[in-house]
């Protein structure tokens, strides 16, 4: 499975769905549930307050909207793709007035652009952006988002590229990061969670929205005041989970997991530029999570997706909104290694030969394992005279 979420699980994650449930009010839960989310503030590299929800990202999403805003209030949203788009349907209906900086599919936020915006509109209460856009791959710039937003809050949907891409929330002042376990954080879906600075605390504490289940204060005064940390049961297994993960996100370090991902990244690219394919977005080491890649002409990209889990097990996701047919994803945040992006690569290659597509088989593993060897710092073109006889 190469999606960009859900993700493949490490078995310790596994092995931590499987042990005997514990009551959340036990200082066991205390000691997990405070070690996880220790952990948690490293990733996203915030010393501030962390909250956590048995939800969807989308769950936490609306939690951010309702918390901090107010009926009729103006909010920024940059969308470059399908999830950054969804911040405006979420916003509207809340009633928010939204004011868009909409970017091209496939290209990055424009943070002058955003500047501009936010010195036109003094009204604004907050800006939205996605940190990785899923849709299409594309990393934004974050650090310069929050820059360019720096006198309202800044709201970033780190979704897929919490754990696989940069982030330094509180270095590059970013308010709020909402994001959750099943992508670059090797856990089944179901936990969503969001990091609040001191300034977005206070403007929550004047925002009227209405809001329960996620309703910071709740689960803040649940933080504080009991063993659990929140106000509802929380999911325990899935908690359980999230701390075995971020437990061996730590055993490799933080900047070797980061490097993990650009180099995955860059193997897949490798793989299907030698197979001809072309990309949606520039072959850059930014786009660290998901590989986006044109389907070849005449080929539906659901059906190629379709084609490759039917026939060989390889479970990729084709593309959404108006590139639902055109493009496909290649999901490497998380538990992925460069000989998972082999095996990818060699399926895709095998199935486009299958569809009728001229490719010369191997090429797409021949260029990945030079890359891999390569980057071993070991690689020599071997000629006849230096070749042993194996
Ligand atoms: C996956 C994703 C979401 C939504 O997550 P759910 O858990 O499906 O609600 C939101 N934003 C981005 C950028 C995503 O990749």
């Amino acid at each position: 499975m190469m999606v960009p979420g859900p993700t493949p699980l490490p078995a310790e994650v596994v092995a931590s769905a499987v042990l005997p449930m514990i009551d959340e009010r036990t200082p066991q839960f205390a000691s997990v549930y405070e070690r996880m989310i220790s952990n948690l503030q490293r990733v996203v590299g915030t010393e501030h307050a962390i909250l956590i929800f048995a939800s969807s990202i989308t769950g936490a999403s609306e939690g951010v909207i309702q918390n901090l805003f107010s009926a009729g209030d103006q909010v920024l949203i940059a969308h470059n793709g399908y999830f950054g788009y969804r911040w405006v349907q979420l916003a509207q209906a809340f009633g928010l007035h939204v004011v868009e900086h909409a970017a091209a599919w496939g290209t990055m936020i424009d943070n002058e652009e955003v500047k501009r915006l936010v010195d036109k509109h003094p009204e604004l209460k907050g800006a939205v952006c996605v940190h990785c856009e899923t849709s299409t791959g594309v990393v934004n710039d974050i650090q310069g988002f929050a820059a360019a937003t720096a006198s309202i809050l800044s709201i970033v949907d780190g979704a897929s590229s919490v754990g696989s891409c940069k982030l330094l929330a509180d270095e590059w002042g970013i308010d709020v990061v909402v994001s959750g376990g099943q992508k670059g954080l090797m856990i089944p879906p179901g936990l969503s969670f969001v990091s609040i600075s001191p300034r977005a605390w206070r403007q929550h504490e004047q925002a009227t929205l209405p809001s329960y289940y996620y309703n910071w204060t709740a689960a803040q005064h649940a933080k504080l005041n009991s063993y659990s940390g929140t106000p509802w049961t929380p999911a325990i297994s899935l908690i359980m989970q999230f701390d075995a993960a971020l437990q061996l996100l730590f055993r490799e370090g933080i900047e070797q997991v980061l490097s993990r991902h650009q180099a995955m990244g860059r193997l897949t690219r490798i793989g299907m530029k030698a197979l001809g394919l072309k990309l949606l977005v520039p072959d850059e080491d930014r786009h660290a999570s998901v590989t986006t890649v044109w389907a070849p002409d005449l080929i539906d990209a659901r059906d190629f997706v379709g084609y490759l889990n039917e026939h060989h097990g390889l479970q990729l996701a084709a593309g959404l909104g108006h590139l639902k047919d055109r493009i496909f994803r290649i999901g490497h945040c998380g538990y992925i290694d460069r000989y998972d992006i082999v095996t990818a690569v060699a399926i895709v290659e095998t199935g486009l030969y299958q569809m009728g597509c001229k490719v010369k088989v191997g090429s797409g593993v021949e260029a990945v394992l030079k890359q891999i060897i390569a980057e071993e710092r070991a690689y020599v073109e071997p000629s006849a005279a230096t070749m042993p006889t194996v």
